[in-house]
């Protein structure tokens, strides 16, 4: 559900016309929504109410916007990084050091000391290497860091290959067979308090299944530890559920999934963390962009629209769908390519797709672009850097300006000795 209404014949965020948001701010721009991202959170929430104890961090990188962050602060969130960037954009949005999770296979000891100073809550370990660097940072300057050992449970998540991240091959993770004798090496070192497991099979998970195996292997995994007399508190188990992007997607929805979860950790005794990122933004956000042309095709005419895949890259990089709806829709429909003016072609949104008509200078969004989106954004082919808008009720402002090419030429020189 989210909160992106048509309301006299115009497609609203809330109270405002996007309309409105375009005129001010111009095109493309993503518009989020406060209280679709509110409803998320709360609804995820209140999903996993069954278990007892648990740890709610939003993984920024599917919205590291400083006002979402700040949104889903006030909603009692903490949040799961990957890098030290994501680590400041979270302190600063006002969540506290401890409520912030350190995941990512490439730490480096430079951010490993940026996350002790911050008094950062977990490190999720993806290597037994990285936890003997990191005790032994935190043991030079007198600290104990607090982790987890990320595991690699070997299960298909049966999603997108590009963004599966738990199968035995994929670079995540410990092997779930050599997590037993790591977790032991890493407990008895100086500098480190390990204190559970963590997991992440990948994300726009449509099926519980596996995650459920997952789970499962993770509670014996668990059970093998303390039976080795091993301590476990605290067990991570990612994020990672899917969202419809199309009508029809029919995906496992917050209740089943926190049921599921409730039923896998019944006897775990452990406080359970969540890294939630797209169902929290997926559907908290669109991006409006203005129809530049429309040109014949050999089978379907081109919509040239002024966003391309700089701005939103899912569909490039994944073959991802966004529906794609006119801002104020006429009732009548065309079949139509829906492409951007980057000179690649991998710059298509759709092929051949049903959409309302539209013609040169008409606004349009594509839907369920809250994750994943901005954050990928670029400035490739010398475009500006897109803008970000977020609405509450009938209130709205910019979250992010555009950054104009001339500001990233500025950045850039030419050294004297070229002449
Ligand atoms: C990307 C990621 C998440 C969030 O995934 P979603 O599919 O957006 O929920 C959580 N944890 C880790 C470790 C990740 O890499």
């Amino acid at each position: 559900m989210d909160h992106f209404h048509l309301k006299d014949g115009v497609l609203h965020a809330e109270d405002v016309p996007l309309t409105a948001i375009a005129d001010a701010v111009g095109t493309p721009v993503y518009v989020y929504s406060r209280a679709t991202l509110q409803r998320h959170a709360r609804v995820f929430r209140e999903a996993l109410s069954a278990i007892p104890r648990i740890h709610l961090a939003f993984a920024v990188k599917s919205n590291p916007n400083l006002a979402v962050l700040r949104v889903l602060q006030r909603e009692g969130y903490g949040a799961d990084v990957v890098s030290a960037g994501e680590m400041h954009r979270a302190l600063a949005a006002g969540m506290a050091g401890e409520d912030i999770v350190f995941s990512g296979v490439g730490k480096t000891a430079r951010e490993m000391i940026e996350a002790l100073d911050a008094g950062l809550g977990q490190f999720n370990l993806e290597s037994e290497e990285e936890g003997v660097e990191l005790a032994a940072i935190a043991a030079s300057r007198g600290q104990v860091a607090t982790a987890t050992l990320r595991v690699n449970p070997d299960v298909d998540a049966r999603t997108h290959a590009k963004i599966s991240t738990g199968k035995a091959e994929n670079k995540f993770g410990v092997a779930y067979d050599a997590a037993p004798g790591i977790y032991a090496r890493l407990s008895a070192l100086e500098g480190l308090n390990l204190r559970g497991l963590a997991v992440h099979i990948g994300s726009q998970i449509g099926d519980l299944e596996p995650s459920r195996l997952a789970f499962a292997k993770m509670g014996k995994l668990m059970q093998e530890l303390r039976g080795q007399g091993l301590t476990v508190t605290h067990m991570d188990l990612g994020g990672g559920l899917g969202v419809p992007y199309k009508a029809e997607d029919a995906l496992p929805g917050p209740g089943e999934y926190g049921a599921m979860v409730a039923e896998a950790t019944k006897d775990w005794d452990v406080t359970v963390m969540f890294e939630p990122g797209r169902i929290i933004t997926g559907n908290s956000g669109v991006l409006v962009t203005q129809v530049i042309r429309v040109k014949p095709g050999a089978i379907n005419p081109f919509v040239v629209v002024d966003a391309a895949m700089n701005d939103l890259a899912r569909p490039a990089m994944y073959d991802a769908w966004h529906d794609f709806a006119a801002v104020v829709p006429t009732g009548q429909r065309m079949a139509a390519n829906v492409v951007g003016p980057i000179c690649e072609s991998s710059d298509t949104f759709a092929m051949g797709r049903d959409i309302d008509t539209v013609k040169p200078g008409d606004l349009a969004v594509f839907r369920t672009a809250g994750a994943y989106g901005a954050t990928m954004a670029n400035t490739y082919n010398s475009r500006p850097l897109v803008p970000e808008v977020l609405v509450d009720g009938d209130k709205w402002a910019v979250v992010a300006d555009r950054i104009e090419p001339a500001t990233i030429l500025a950045a850039e020189r030419v050294p004297d000795w070229l002449g």
